[in-house]
């Protein structure tokens, strides 16, 4: 299988140890580099995860062979591991891109054995809104974000702060956009997983 190589723009980090195809001239010209190169390949294919993800694309009761991850991305269903789900520690919940990787969605050999469940639209809604708070946390807490007066790049929003009082004076800093923080390929962005509770069911 042969996919296209992705650039990404050097902002993103020194590329000085490019092992890409295009080392050379290319990163030269364009100061960009490859996803693919091979001392940080972000993109691959995994065989193993075939499976898995055709049983969840089975349990929204779609067509594995037609379905695409787009529409399942509309979709946004929300899945319940129960191995992993207990009174005390609640009920672990997941998107379908995070259930994927899930180590107990290779050991669910059918949906039958019911490993995971599809929440219903009620408490799908619910975990969504909770997932959506806990990312937005998380991504205050670590991700980059880049000084507008000066390109430092610092780790989280109390960080950026202290940087702007304390290289800057200002003390009274406009909210950020999205567009403020900065992912590089490698950084995990699959919505994380969330203990929801109540856990009766
Ligand atoms: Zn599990
Ligand atoms: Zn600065």
């Amino acid at each position: 299988m042969r996919r296209h190589q992705i650039v990404e723009h050097s902002c993103f980090g020194s590329f000085a140890d490019s092992g890409s195809m295009y080392k050379g001239e290319f990163n030269a010209a364009f100061e960009e580099r490859c996803w693919s190169d091979k001392a940080r390949t972000c993109v691959k294919f995994r065989a193993d995860l075939v499976k898995p993800i055709e049983r969840f694309v089975e349990m929204c009761e779609l067509d594995p062979k037609v379905t695409t991850a787009r529409e399942m991305d509309e979709l946004n269903p929300i899945f319940e591991c129960r191995t992993c789900s207990s009174v005390e520690k609640g009920r672990l919940t997941m998107t379908w891109a995070r259930a994927i990787p899930h180590p107990c969605a290779q050991r669910q050999k059918s949906i039958k054995t019911k490993t995971f469940v599809l929440l219903d639209e009620h408490e799908s809604s619910q975990v969504r809104f909770g997932m959506a708070l806990e990312e937005n946390r998380a991504i205050r807490k670590a991700c980059r974000i880049m000084c507008p007066n000066c390109k430092y790049r610092v780790s989280g929003h109390d960080k950026y702060l202290q940087h702007m009082r304390e290289e800057h004076g200002v003390l009274e800093v406009p909210d950020l956009l999205d567009l403020d923080y900065h992912y590089t390929p490698s950084d995990d962005t699959t919505t994380p997983l969330y203990r929801f509770f109540p856990s009766a069911r």
